[in-house]
């Protein structure tokens, strides 16, 4: 059933050619918003955006390093331009480099912060220039519950993460006057690549720290950003989503 809440809303999802990012652009697209697709590789990004595409709605395909912030300000000019403004961000790309932190090395450390938070900031701050000018729009970060509680191996990704929260509630406060909603989402263990080399005991411990003794789904994550950026959360922003299966409480 297709739901409309984001009937032709316009928005744009980093890290949308696989994983996560891959479901939340099928769910705005199912929603009824135009989608713009951004990933490391066009193709990537292009078959993500064509499948999307058979939801009725507009859609395109734009290669991009999140990290650069001239590829932020092009890509926020060139959505706004092509598909007639801006009412939706979905910052979801993301990467890991794990290692334990008496190992961990500068590049390990700075790559992962300059592309899951110095990333989210860029698009943040060119979305953001759009948004204030029609006083309206709902920006989504996609942080994690490392963010919050962190985890052995993960200094750099727990801080990018954590600091993803930090960006959220201090954008959320500067923006809310001019009516642009900040959230964030911050997921568990969820089914994509990004978890699928976890070793069995690895998986095996984190099943036991899951109340709902299960991995998540992409569209569990999707499902968040769908509510979050229509109006049916029109009185939040600020806000941390948990969708991890209670793990986090
Ligand atoms: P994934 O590895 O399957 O996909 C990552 C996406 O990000 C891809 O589309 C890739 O092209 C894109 N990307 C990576 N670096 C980029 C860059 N520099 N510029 C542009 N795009 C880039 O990952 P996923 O599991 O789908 O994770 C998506 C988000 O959710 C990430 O921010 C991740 O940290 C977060 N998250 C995932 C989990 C999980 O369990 N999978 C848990 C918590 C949080």
């Amino acid at each position: 059933m297709r739901l409309n809440v984001l009937q032709e809303k316009v928005s744009i999802v980093t890290g949308g050619s696989r994983g996560i990012g891959r479901a939340v652009v099928e769910a705005l697209a199912r929603a009824g918003s135009h989608v713009a697709v951004v990933a490391t590789r066009e193709d990537g990004a292009r078959a993500a955006a064509e499948s999307a595409a058979g939801h009725g709605v507009k859609t395109m395909a734009l290669a991009a390093d999140v990290s650069d912030p001239a590829d932020a300000d092009r890509i926020v000019q060139t959505v706004t331009e092509e598909l007639g403004g801006l009412d939706v961000l979905v910052n979801n790309a993301g990467i890991t480099r794990d290692g334990l932190l008496l190992r961990m090395s500068d590049e390990d450390f700075d790559r992962v912060v300059a592309v899951n938070l110095k990333g989210t900031f860029n698009f943040l701050r060119a979305a953001a220039r759009v948004m204030v000018k029609k006083r309206s729009g709902s920006i989504i970060n996609v942080s994690s519950i490392v963010g919050l509680i962190g985890n052995p191996g993960q200094t750099n990704y727990a801080a990018s993460k954590g600091g993803v929260i930090a960006l959220t509630k201090a954008a959320a406060k500067e923006l809310a006057s001019r009516k642009v909603r900040v959230n964030a989402i911050a997921p568990g263990f969820i089914n994509t690549d990004m978890t699928a080399d976890l070793a069995e005991g690895t998986r095996e411990a984190a099943l036991t720290m899951i109340p709902l003794r299960e991995f998540g789904h992409p569209d569990h994550i999707a499902e968040a950003v769908v509510f979050l950026a229509s109006s049916r959360s029109a009185y939040i922003t600020g806000h941390v989503l948990n969708v991890d299966g209670g793990m986090a409480m």
